[in-house]
């Protein structure tokens, strides 16, 4: 027990430095020390990555899993963008954030050798309608003045939380694709109370925009250890 107490610190404290692996499968999220927002540690994730071999996605996985890639390209996008525009560090740190969760999506697509639906596209560019006409609808609301912002910015953790979830429980049945989910939906929380933060300081108290209010106090209430 002791020694597991030390060990649960020594991740704490040591989560950004590499490590060694000694059990199958390993804890993968992380806290980057420059933003202070959720990440997925590569290597960790990597690690998990390789412990099996490629099993065959379903049509359902595999439409998830591209789409999920460009789920997290929309939230860093769409902070990028806010970036510009507003004073608050909450958008440029997010963005690099979500480039994270882009880059850990990558090595999922990569392990199941799908082609990356992304491409060369620049920012604010999405292969699928939907996310472009939240990105181009959010943004332009989120333009108008600084509250809006952190709305787009809440809600889009929002949709990512109970899109994740709602694919872990009906889509997905890879290992691989619903443990790396399960995590970017422990991120995706972090940073919806980030963006509520930032709302309280102005003020505002923030109402849940896609979720029920019980989902809301489900998620939020978690303990997430940030
Ligand atoms: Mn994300």
């Amino acid at each position: 027990m002791k020694k597991l107490l030390i060990l649960s610190f020594a991740v704490l404290v040591f989560g950004s430095c590499d490590r060694s692996f000694d059990y199958p499968y390993t804890d993968i999220l992380d806290v980057n020390r420059n933003t202070g927002y959720t990440e997925i540690n590569l290597t960790a994730l990597n690690h998990n990555l390789n412990l099996n071999p490629a099993e065959n996605l379903s049509q359902t996985e595999i439409n998830s899993v591209l789409w999920m890639r460009e789920e997290e390209k929309l939230a860093r996008d769409l902070n990028e963008s806010l970036s510009e525009n507003y004073e608050p560090r909450i958008f440029s740190r997010m963005a690099i954030t979500e480039q994270n969760h882009m880059d850990a999506m990558l090595l999922l697509l990569e392990k199941y050798e799908l082609e990356d639906p992304i491409g060369s596209n620049s920012t604010g560019v999405f292969a699928d309608t939907e996310l472009q006409n939240m990105y181009n609808d959010l943004l332009a609301n989120g333009k108008t003045e600084l509250t809006e912002a952190f709305l787009a910015g809440a809600y889009i953790q929002e949709f990512a939380i109970l899109h994740r979830k709602d694919a872990i429980n009906n889509q997905v049945d890879n290992l691989d694709i619903s443990t790396l989910y399960e995590n970017l939906i422990t991120a995706s929380v972090n940073h919806l109370r980030a963006y509520v933060r930032e709302l309280r300081l102005q003020g505002t108290e923030y109402v849940p925009q896609l979720m029920t209010p019980e989902q809301y106090g489900e998620y939020i209430g978690r303990v997430t250890g940030n």
